[in-house]
C-alpha cells in the first residue's frame, strides 16, 4: 500500500520517494534504494523523505 501523493519533489528525478504505510506506521521509500525508518508520525516520515532528497548521501 503505497501514498503517492507526495511524490512531487522540486528537483530530484532520481529521487523518486514514497511513503510506504504499515499499519500505524509510515516509512519512506525512494526509488534509488534508500528507506528510511518506520514513523508513526506521517509529517515526520515526509521530513526524512524531504531530508533525503536534499542530501541522497
Ligand atoms: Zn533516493
Amino acid at each position: 500500500m503505497y501514498d503517492q501523493g507526495e511524490q512531487q519533489g522540486p528537483a530530484a528525478p532520481e529521487h523518486h520517494v514514497v511513503l510506504a504505510e504499515r499499519g500505524p506506521f509510515i516509512a519512506p521509500r525512494c526509488s534509488c534504494g534508500w528507506s528510511g525508518p518506520a514513523r508513526r508520525s506521517r509529517p515526520l516520515a515526509r521530513a526524512e523523505a524531504a531530508a533525503h532528497i536534499a542530501h541522497p548521501g
